[in-house]
């Protein structure tokens, strides 16, 4: 499970690690909230990263900006996906910007520290080797913490309970991945964590009660962004195997989508919705085999969604399994065609193709 960033941050917060001041926006709420300290930086809550480089962080010098700033991140999709909330932080004045992760290196069956000098929108174009890469386990924090002073160049005072209350938060939490960046060097000689990125493991799940976070459809993935035929199935094994035969028949498969069990019309409209910033595709295969899902609901949801999404292109839809024969006469009533097998599908965009 993926978080957004002021989800994080409130777990980074409860570990007494530095974070910025901040104030929550909901972008349904029609008035500002009080305690917003100018200037400051408006943040898009959204499920992925590249931000910064997208427009999504908008830096506001004063009230008079704020409700514009507002309205311009609450409309802005990056990469297919629109905020329900805006994190407003206190503006810090940059000095340095670094890159610090911990994450599980499954191969060595680890958790390791990384980190790089140079952090920030840039950090991919980092081509020098000079990363610290440590295994760390409770016994070696405290060294850690040294060793990151040492790499950075700062006094272990701040990041010896920096290292220590990451590793914690860490491991309490059940991370998979735990990245700061920027790691930030501010002008008051502080190092603040200006930006976080947490994966949860989902199997942990009962150990957290508490856990309640906006949940999102990390099983989209984009595959290749000029590839023609959108794919929708359910399960992770379907969706691959569906990805596959696009490839097989020598078409590109723009995404990969396992909407999973329960298809309501709002996953369906999500799906279309992202599949629609995918600027090439001109098909969208449905590859549905119903155990526990039920075709019937699959279908009513297909049909609302698509009656919400009017420039949709073309459905090749396939609908095996529980209440299918439903399913299929719903969609026939919709005027919308469906398909025996994938296989017939496939031929079918095949033939539209040409
Ligand atoms: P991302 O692009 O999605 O990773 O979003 P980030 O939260 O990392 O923000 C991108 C960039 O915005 C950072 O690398 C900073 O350069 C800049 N930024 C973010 N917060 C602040 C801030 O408080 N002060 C200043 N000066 N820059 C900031
Ligand atoms: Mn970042």
């Amino acid at each position: 499970m993926k978080l957004l960033e002021y989800e994080a941050k409130m777990i980074l917060e409860s570990f007494a690690i530095p974070t910025p001041k901040h104030v929550l926006i909901d972008v349904k709420q029609e008035y500002i909230p009080l305690g917003i300290v100018f200037p400051c930086v408006l943040k898009s809550q959204v499920p992925v990263g590249g931000r910064g480089k997208l427009g999504g962080v908008i830096s506001v010098h004063d009230e008079s900006e704020i409700a514009q700033a507002i309205s311009a991140l609450s409309s802005l999709s990056i990469k297919g996906f629109l905020p329900k909330k805006l994190l407003v932080e206190e503006k810090l004045t940059i000095k340095h910007e670094h890159y610090l992760a911990l994450l599980i290196d499954r191969s060595s069956a680890t958790i390791r520290l990384i980190a790089h000098k140079a952090g920030g929108v840039e950090v991919e174009d980092n081509t020098s080797d000079e990363f610290l890469n440590l295994p760390i386990t409770s016994n070696t924090v405290a060294s850690s913490g040294r060793k990151l002073a040492t790499y950075l160049g700062y006094d272990p005072i701040v990041t010896e309970p920096l290292v220590k209350n990451l590793y914690k938060a860490f491991v309490s939490s059940d991370s998979t991945l735990l990245e700061i960046n920027p790691l930030i060097y501010t002008s008051d000689n502080l190092l603040i964590c200006g930006d976080c990125k947490m994966e949860l493991d989902d199997s942990a799940a009962f150990r957290h009660k508490q856990w309640k976070f906006e949940t999102q459809d990390s099983n989209f993935v984009v595959l290749d962004k000029k590839g023609t035929v959108a794919t929708i199935a359910n399960g992770a094994g379907l969706a691959m195997a569906t990805v596959d035969e696009v490839q097989a028949q020598g078409m590109s498969a723009a995404n990969f989508l396992d909407v999973g069990g329960g298809a309501t019309a709002e996953t369906v409209l999500q799906a279309f919705k992202r599949i629609m910033t995918l600027g090439a595709v001109s098909y969208i295969l449905i590859n549905i085999f119903a155990g526990i899902t039920r075709c019937d609901e699959v279908a009513r949801a297909i049909i609302e969604a698509r009656r919400a999404v009017p420039s949709l292109p073309p459905l090749y839809i396939r609908l095996a399994g529980t209440n299918a024969k439903e399913a299929n006469k719903l969609l026939l009533d919709a005027h919308i065609t469906t398909f025996p097998t994938l296989d017939a599908c496939l031929k079918a965009i095949s033939g539209d193709m040409k």
